[in-house]
């Protein structure tokens, strides 16, 4: 099934990919899980797409999260435009960068010092680096499903012995790589303690996204969060929340405020730039000060703290620091979570729905889904109709089963009543 324009778009992404591989600058916008011509973007407001053929669509990509206030917010514009006009880079200090970093030490509470820098990518390497440089220790461990962006050392997936030795999931990455990433089980405790045993005192870090959103939505369960706490305490490791999604997404506080559970060190990006290259990692104080110029750790950026990209982050954590946004939002997730199970009780093959917050992915597989293993039961095939047939009625759902729906504060009810409807079309046509 392809969308009425699918035609122009088509073509457009035959032209692009004559000088871009695949057509795309990051492989899921590609289609390529859905099938079909990915959509070109004109413009964006409020809850809605523009496409190029001047098409309106409900989105729930957000940019992959950042656009928590919805599309073009007057105060995020107004501050990139008045800030563009004295300037766009200086590569020296600003006052700004002082003001946002203070609004991030003031919003998270394990971060005490934080280092700015441009994308969720790059505040992982550097995480990983430093926990490294720190502790002395080479070994990190991550959990199968897990996303930290396109670093060498995070992507590495399961494989025969994926206990002991990772194995390289991408050409590129080196044997050298993988051995130092050790795999484990989101939601499994025991996978983490076989992996500590079997590497005593070589582990650095243990990184781990709190709330699992890059193979869909995946809820921590309890005492997963505190028992990797528990375990990192014991053993002079530190914990990496990567919080590059649930940042400013559960709350100011993010997922270590939602659950009480305090890492050494936060990765932050997504939402903390209103939607511009703007990224972060941070921490304890005598961590962070192993940093260059401080420290001998190394990490630096021409762009980092970009004048443009500090000043929509400020402008839209100041939106978010008013008080009951989370309130607001996490209600309107609340009912929207209500609404989605009603609409999709007539469907006739299995699913399950995982929400936190206003994150939510719908698995077209029996539940609970609670890891990587139980993820990919979910039909993908299905998905990709069911994709398209919201595509069809003007919904912009994630282009990939293993992603997660975001809602924004310009998806109201009118939005919703919307979607809805088109959901119960949707499932009654797959
Ligand atoms: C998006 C994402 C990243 C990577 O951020 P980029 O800005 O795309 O480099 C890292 N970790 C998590 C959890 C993410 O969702």
């Amino acid at each position: 099934m392809t969308s009425p324009d699918a035609g122009g778009h088509a073509a457009r992404h035959e032209r692009a990919k004559r000088v871009i591989p695949g057509g795309v600058n990051s492989p899921v916008r590609a289609f390529q899980s859905v099938g079909g011509a990915p959509i070109f973007v004109k413009s964006a407001h409020g809850p809605y797409l523009v496409d190029a053929d001047g098409r309106e669509f409900i989105d729930f990509v957000c940019s992959w999260g950042p656009m928590i206030l919805g599309h073009a917010h007057p105060s995020v514009i107004e501050a990139v435009t008045r800030t563009a006009a004295s300037g766009t880079s200086f590569g020296a200090c600003t006052e700004s960068e002082t003001e946002l970093a203070e609004m991030v030490r003031d919003c998270v509470p394990s971060v005490e010092k934080v280092r700015l820098v441009c994308s969720g990518t790059e505040a992982t390497m550097s995480a990983v680096r430093l926990a490294r440089g720190y502790t002395g220790r080479e070994k990190i461990v991550k959990f199968r499903g897990c996303y930290h962006g396109h670093g060498d050392s995070f992507l590495i997936s399961a494989g025969s012995g994926a206990m002991t030795f990772g194995n390289p999931s991408s050409p590129g990455v080196t044997k050298g790589s993988a051995q130092d990433t050790l795999l484990a089980e989101y939601n499994d405790l025991d996978s983490v303690r076989a992996l500590f045993q079997a590497n005593a005192d070589t582990i650095a870090a243990i990184i781990v996204e709190p709330v699992a959103g890059n193979m869909g939505v995946l809820v921590p369960e309890p005492g997963f969060l505190q028992g990797l706490r528990d375990l990192c305490d014991g053993k002079r490791t530190l914990l990496i929340f990567d919080e590059v999604i649930t940042g400013f997404r559960l709350g100011l506080a993010g997922a270590q405020g939602f659950y009480r559970v305090t890492p050494d060190l936060t990765c932050l990006g997504k939402i903390m730039g209103g939607g511009l290259p703007m990224a972060a990692y941070g921490g304890r104080a005598d961590i962070m000060d192993m940093l260059s110029p401080v420290g001998p750790v190394y990490q630096a950026g021409t762009l980092a703290g970009n004048p443009l990209a500090t000043a929509a982050g400020l402008a839209q954590l100041r939106e978010l620091r008013k008080p009951g946004f989370y309130e607001t939002l996490n209600k309107r997730a609340e009912t929207w979570e209500m609404e989605m199970r009603s609409a999709l009780a007539g469907l006739k093959t299995p699913w399950c729905l995982n929400r936190v917050g206003s994150l939510m992915t719908v698995f077209f597989c029996a539940g609970p889904v609670r890891d990587y293993e139980s993820a990919l039961k979910a039909d993908a095939g299905l998905y990709g109709r069911f994709f398209h047939a919201m595509l069809d009625q003007g919904i912009y759902l994630a282009p990939s089963q293993f992603e997660a729906a975001f809602l924004s504060a310009a998806h109201d009810d009118g939005v919703m009543g919307r979607t809805l409807e088109a959901v119960r079309r949707a499932i009654s046509r797959i």
